[in-house]
């Protein structure tokens, strides 16, 4: 059940209830060429959740976000400060559908895709929101957002703190940021603790 405000946001009560009506939309084209639409994995009572950019290949086929080469890599991140991507956090990207040969979602479709995320996150309701890459942090934080510059720094809007990282693709096409990539996983894991005392 949703009510429908002005300028076609909607507000849902219940969690299954938007990922019933989020798998069968066609608001953009990306729906004609998707196998399956990744809405998202994880725990929506978790206080952290990660956002990536949109399905690749093998998340079209299974309908899961993450789970090719880059999400190998994302696992074992997230598995070094102890999370969990079934257990305490929840998973989703910027758009929910496939962009065709991976290419990077198109600002017409991120905007029609957007309220779905808005939607999650406002009933998740985290703590922190880490971007993987740039789309998610243009989107999520700021369009001048620099990743290389400004990676892992916490900026806090209406009472969430959002962190930019490397996306995991990134990492893999250059191993020699894997490092910052770690020290930004463990800057999630000292905030956590920080805003949890
Ligand atoms: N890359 C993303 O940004 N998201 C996925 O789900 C998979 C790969």
């Amino acid at each position: 059940m949703y009510l429908f405000l002005k300028e076609e946001k909607f507000m849902y009560t219940n969690f299954e209830e938007l990922e019933r009506d989020c798998s069968v939309c066609q608001k953009c084209k990306l729906h004609e060429t998707r196998t399956k639409l990744v809405f998202g994995v994880g725990n929506p009572e978790s206080d952290i959740l990660f956002v990536g950019e949109g399905p690749g290949e093998q998340e079209d086929l299974k309908g899961e976000p993450f789970v090719g080469r880059s999400g190998k890599l994302l696992d074992m991140y997230l598995n070094g400060i102890g999370l969990d991507r079934y257990k305490n956090i929840y998973i989703a990207n910027i758009v929910k559908c496939r962009p065709p040969a991976n290419r990077d979602p198109l600002p017409e479709e991120q905007d029609e895709c957007a309220p779905w995320l808005y939607e999650q996150i406002r009933l998740i309701r985290p703590k922190i929101i880490v971007c993987l890459g740039r789309i998610a942090a243009f989107r999520l934080i700021s369009p001048n957002f620099k990743v290389t510059a400004e990676h892992g720094l916490f900026f806090e809007k209406d009472g969430i703190f959002y962190m930019g990282t490397f996306h995991p693709a990134a990492l893999l096409r250059d191993p020699g940021k894997k490092a910052a990539a770690l020290g930004d996983f463990l800057n999630v894991k000292d905030k956590l603790a920080t805003i949890a005392s």
